[in-house]
């Protein structure tokens, strides 16, 4: 079962151990077949890394207020999957800060995992590595939300929830103003 392959993967293995966190690899795989959102981000956190629930921190809170759900709708598998660009928390540098995600997490398991959730109505792409890997697009995020009426139906790009982003936000206010009332419309009516 593709969960049980993911969940035993250990390809990080030593790249984890070399980094500040030296933490083993533990898998989030939190989707299912036929949800009709997909949430594609970045990858777990240390707090997630931990608990092993997607967004269970304050991001997390953030997200969900975005969304316009609660937590057990956000949690539940007939409803909403998640696919980070890599499955596993990639740990800190010695200053503290988040390492990126491991590109081969990608290489090896998305395609697998796109094909065994099948098309979602919704598709929320969060943060510069999602946006990259799943919309090919590069460059400043202010811009690229900007032209959020030219992506497919149903996707909506967005700025990682971290309070990190809350100078982001109020200097971007497109995000907040426009793309938000169109994204809770469109979840809204697949729940
Ligand atoms: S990040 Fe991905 S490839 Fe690396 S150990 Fe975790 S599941 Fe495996």
């Amino acid at each position: 079962m593709l969960k049980d392959e993911i969940s035993a993967c250990r390809v990080c293995a030593e790249r984890f151990a070399a980094t500040h966190t030296r933490h083993a690899p533990r898998p989030v795989a939190w989707f299912a077949p036929g949800t009709p959102i997909l949430i594609a981000g970045q990858a777990p956190g240390a707090r997630v890394h931990e608990s092993g629930k997607p967004f269970d921190d304050r991001s997390g809170d953030r997200l969900r207020d975005w969304m316009g759900v609660d937590r057990s709708t956000f949690y539940d598998l007939s409803k909403i999957s998640f696919l980070p660009t890599a499955l596993c928390f990639p740990g800190y540098d010695g200053r503290g800060s988040d390492l990126p995600p491991p590109p081969i997490c990608y290489d090896t398991w998305h395609a697998q995992i796109i094909e065994h959730i099948g098309p979602p109505k919704v598709r929320l792409i969060i943060g510069t590595y999602a946006i990259k890997r799943h919309l090919g697009r590069t460059g400043a995020l202010s811009e690229i939300i900007a032209d959020w009426r030219s992506f497919p139906d149903g996707t909506f790009v967005l700025p990682h929830p971290s309070w990190r982003n809350t100078g982001w936000l109020k200097k971007h206010p497109t995000f907040v103003e426009e793309v938000l009332p169109v994204m809770r419309t469109a979840i809204r009516a697949c729940l």
